[in-house]
């Protein structure tokens, strides 16, 4: 009956559907067990008519034509160069860390000393990751990168991940490298925008073909089981394909223990004034409980909109808990080893596919999902 079972409909679950219902007229069944589709992408405007995002800011960044010109089939876009600034004592500064930040921390002469310097060592333009820099053996360069270390990323990351920039994984701190430039965006891309008119609609579209059905609200594992290589869809052998975006362990009855992931819980708050920060994003790097303050008229371009909605975020180890979701893998050699039992699992099953940030558990941005969902669409015809 179906060609494919589709399990999440997060951007990779709802990439891959569209492109396998259109391109290769496969008849694809979405299974959602939240009430709503777009995965962590969800959006929808709060009690006071203001977009706000459920599961934390998204904002659309890429330098993949391809996956811009599909997304742009189903929406328009809001050109958007996302800045972050962080609260550092009373001043806010520019993040990633670049020569405006540190003109603001050093004074004139110093500055331009430094910034000579960093010119020299690194090129004009470069990103250069933060574990990197610490690693100069120039007295001057490290003193920068001591600043930076000390009020970008050290309070931050114990907050967001329970360890030390230097016991995670340089690839997540090398997100957000010190820039040799003037620019104060946060991204680097050239595509940098947000769905006009939201990403809901954004999916709704997307998901909207004769060859798709989507069910919200259903776990997958009420309707799928997975036995001895074979696969049962509401109770009867089933071999068609299975493309399958959730945590894998769960799938597997955590039989080899829990992968290890951090959580967030988001707090909402809507105040009565015009602007809470005047920004869309404040990083809080030397202090509180909190990681960021988003405050979303300013990353959606609501500037008009009575009042305003902000969301703190507060990191936490996930437990596995009923109301807790998995947002971030742990990037470590004993976790990824724990993910390969679990993975070898589903060598079982001809026509099972692991895809998305849980499923694979790995840190991809929208756009890295995107181009891997419709690559996997190809490979599967
Ligand atoms: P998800 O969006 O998580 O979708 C997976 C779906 O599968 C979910 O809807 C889930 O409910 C469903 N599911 C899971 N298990 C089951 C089951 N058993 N049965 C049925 N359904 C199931 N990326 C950017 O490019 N820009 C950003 O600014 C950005 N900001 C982010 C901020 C935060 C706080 C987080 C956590 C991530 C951010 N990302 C950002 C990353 C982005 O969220 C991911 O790249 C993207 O959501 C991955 O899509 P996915 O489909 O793999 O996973
Ligand atoms: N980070 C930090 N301070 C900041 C911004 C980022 O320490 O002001 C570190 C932190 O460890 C974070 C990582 O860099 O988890 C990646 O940041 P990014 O903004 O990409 O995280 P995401 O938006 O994916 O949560």
């Amino acid at each position: 009956m179906y060609d494919y079972i589709i399990v999440g409909s997060g951007i990779a679950g709802a990439a891959v559907a569209r492109k396998l219902a259109e391109e290769k007229n496969k008849k694809i069944l979405v299974i959602e067990k939240r009430s709503h589709i777009g995965g962590n992408c969800y959006d929808k405007p709060d009690r006071h008519g203001i977009l706000v995002h459920e599961y934390g800011p998204h904002i659309f960044h890429t330098e993949d034509e391809g996956v811009r010109e599909f997304l742009s089939r189903f929406t328009e876009w809001y050109d958007f160069g996302h800045e972050v600034v962080a609260k550092v004592g009373d001043r806010l500064i520019p993040v990633p860390f670049n020569l405006n930040t540190l003109h603001m921390v050093y004074d004139e002469k110093k500055a331009a000393r430094l910034e000579e310097k960093l010119v020299k060592e690194y090129g004009e333009g470069s990103r250069v990751p933060i574990m990197k820099l610490r690693e100069n053996s120039d007295a001057d360069v490290r003193e920068i990168a001591d600043f930076v270390y000390k009020n970008v990323f050290l309070y931050y990351t114990m907050k967001q991940w329970g360890q030390k920039p230097e016991e995670i994984s340089p690839e997540v701190t090398g997100r957000v490298p010190v820039v040799i430039s003037r620019d104060n965006r946060y991204f680097k891309d050239k595509y940098q925008s947000m769905p006009l008119h939201g990403y809901t609609p954004m999916f709704e579209k997307m998901l909207a073909h004769e060859n798709i059905e989507v069910r919200t609200g259903t776990d997958c594992r009420r309707v799928l089981e997975f036995q001895d290589g074979n696969i049962y869809f509401e109770g009867s052998g089933y071999t068609g394909g299975v493309v399958y975006t959730g945590a894998i362990d769960e799938l597997f009855g955590c039989r080899f223990g829990r992968l290890p992931y951090r959580s967030l819980d988001f707090r909402f708050e809507h105040l009565p004034q015009d602007s809470f920060q005047g920004h869309s994003v404040v990083n809080y790097t030397v202090s509180e409980d909190f990681t960021r303050i988003t405050e979303f008229k300013y990353l959606t371009g609501q500037k008009d909109a009575k009042g305003t909605t902000i969301v703190k975020e507060y990191p936490f180890a996930y437990t596995g808990a009923e109301n807790e979701i998995p947002y971030y893998a742990i990037l470590n050699e004993e976790n990824e080893k724990l993910y390969e039992k679990y993975r070898k699992l589903t060598e079982e099953y001809p026509h099972f596919y692991l895809l998305g940030r849980l499923a694979e558990y790995k840190y991809y941005n929208i756009d890295a999902m995107c181009r891997k969902a419709m690559d996997l669409a190809e490979e599967l015809a």
